[in-house]
């Protein structure tokens, strides 16, 4: 590494790291990214993993929180080849009988799926997804004062139930049900707990107000614009180099860390008083997934061929089901009939794979660090939806929780969401404080995902942790 000074190092280039840079360089402080890999992007990078021609997204691949990001709309990515690619549905639900619901953009017509459900549907989810950009800013963001307190008031009264009391009270028919729990699940733990329906409120608004999108190309594509702008207004990023020590980066005024309490705990404890330590070490982590890439002849042949219209395929039948495989996990077993996530942007995407054939991307949640190989679970449960989907497989790839943390140490023991989103840590991670991003410590910041508002591709906790740093950093007052 070059020794130079620089006003600010972040450690790791994931979105939460890439947001904080660009935030800060955007104020004109020098600032240099330190990644581990040879490449930038943490959870948004794509590859050839199975064949060449088949470009695979290593971890995320659905983008509404990058797409309805308050901080990434601000930013001229397109200018920086980011195309996001709206498919005609968010998401297809399909159940035993053969037929499927769709997600999509309009909510009458979402709704007319739900038989007697029809109304309340459209009165939820209709103020929701009119106010999602002044929503966003207050959702997307540590607890405080709300920006619109009339519209979050109302949002949290729903938002702090858990998901399966909210849809028992709220949706009769088993379908609207089975639809809100799929979503809940983005949670990755049971639906029973409190605050559960966050997420599903969350994520159905975002399929009415901003589309299940994705990147022309693959989700590196996100990865690329954010470095390629951070670079253009003055950012320096620095591969392949793996801090172990915060003595490494003494020559920085400020460090603020895209990683998870256990790392954070590894590199910079020392600098840490033993009590603030303690309650770091006391941060839960959640479960983790097992992923599987494929590469496939043909797109997967689905029993309603309305999944096709839809890049996400939600797999786990009813909530009682999906509700089932959640609460399994959490008491650390995996189960047989997983809620599994697909995604098949190929269908709207021809840069993804050769003519005609295509990708797909599946996971399910598992235990934290389950070794269990949950391969053909989850392609009995596309089977399930999809027969013949075997006879489509060229080749595939799987990674176990194990495998996902060794390809990035923040997914620690494959948890995808840099800690448990249980109510006590879902506002006020990684501990209750006033300003989660500062850390005890002179210059010390955190501004991963273990940080309020949490997993997902957003940037929003980087963005958040480098106003702290604003706030904070006396000596940058002067130059800003
Ligand atoms: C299989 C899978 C599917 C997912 N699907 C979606 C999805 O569809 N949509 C969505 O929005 N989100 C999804 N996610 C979640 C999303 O990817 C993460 O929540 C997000 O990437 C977290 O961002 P981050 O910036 O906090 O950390 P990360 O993206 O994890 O970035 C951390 C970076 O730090 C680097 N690093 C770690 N240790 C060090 C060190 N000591 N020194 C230097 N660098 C270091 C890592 O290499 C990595 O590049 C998925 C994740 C996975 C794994």
């Amino acid at each position: 590494m070059k020794i130079q000074k620089y006003d600010a190092v972040v450690v790791g280039s994931g979105p939460n790291g890439l947001a904080a840079a660009i935030t800060l360089a955007q104020k004109n402080l020098s600032v240099l990214i330190v990644e581990a890999k040879a490449t930038v992007g943490g959870g948004m990078r794509s590859a050839e993993l199975t064949l060449p021609g088949f470009v695979h997204d290593i971890c995320s691949a659905i983008h509404p929180l990058a797409s309805g990001s308050p901080f990434f709309r601000t930013l001229p990515l397109d200018r920086f080849g980011l195309e996001f690619i709206e498919p005609p549905a968010s998401l297809a639900h399909p159940f035993d009988d053969g037929t499927a619901v769709l997600l999509r953009r309009s909510i009458e017509e979402t709704a007319a799926a739900f038989g007697s459900d029809k109304e309340i549907y459209r009165q939820i989810f209709a103020p929701l997804a009119e106010n999602w950009t002044p929503l966003a800013d207050d959702i997307l963001a540590p607890l405080g004062i709300p920006q619109h307190p009339l519209l979050m008031a109302r949002f949290g009264l729903k938002a702090l139930q858990s998901a399966r009391g909210f849809a028992e009270r709220n949706f009769q028919e088993s379908r609207a049900q089975a639809v809100f729990a799929g979503c809940a699940a983005h949670s990755m733990i049971p639906l029973e707990n409190l605050s559960t329906a966050a997420f599903g409120l969350v994520l159905n608004t975002l399929a009415h107000s901003v589309g299940w999108n994705f990147p022309r190309g693959g989700t590196q594509k996100i990865a690329d614009a954010l470095a390629d702008y951070f670079i253009s207004i003055g950012g320096a990023i620095e591969v392949n180099h793996t801090v172990e020590n915060i003595a490494e980066l003494d020559f920085a005024d400020v460090v603020l860390f895209d990683l998870t309490p256990q790392q954070i705990l590894k590199i910079a404890g020392n600098r840490l008083s033993e009590s603030f330590r303690r309650r770091l070490s006391r941060f839960q982590y959640g479960s983790g997934v097992f992923k599987m890439d494929f590469a496939l002849n043909s797109p997967i042949p689905w029993r309603d061929a309305e999944c096709s219209r839809a890049a996400t395929v939600h797999l786990g039948g009813t909530m009682a089901e999906i509700a089932s495989a959640e609460r399994l996990n959490a008491r650390g077993t995996t189960a047989d009939n997983p809620f599994v996530l697909v995604a098949q942007t190929s269908l709207f995407d021809d840069s993804r794979a050769p003519a005609g054939q295509h990708t797909a991307w599946a996971y399910c949640h598992v235990p934290n660090d389950s070794p269990v190989d949950m391969s053909e679970i989850i392609e009995n449960q596309i089977e399930r939806f999809a027969p013949g989907f075997r006879d489509c497989i060229l080749a595939k790839k799987t990674f176990s929780p194990r495998d996902l943390e060794n390809y990035n140490a923040n997914y620690i023991g494959g948890d995808i969401n840099g800690g448990a989103a249980i109510l006590s840590q879902i506002f006020t991670r990684p501990v209750a404080k006033i300003d989660p991003y500062a850390l005890p410590a002179k210059g010390l910041y955190i501004c991963s995902s273990s940080t309020p508002p949490g997993g997902g591709v957003h940037g929003m906790c980087g963005f958040h942790a480098a106003q702290s740093v604003l706030r904070n950093e006396k000596q940058f007052r002067g130059r800003i």
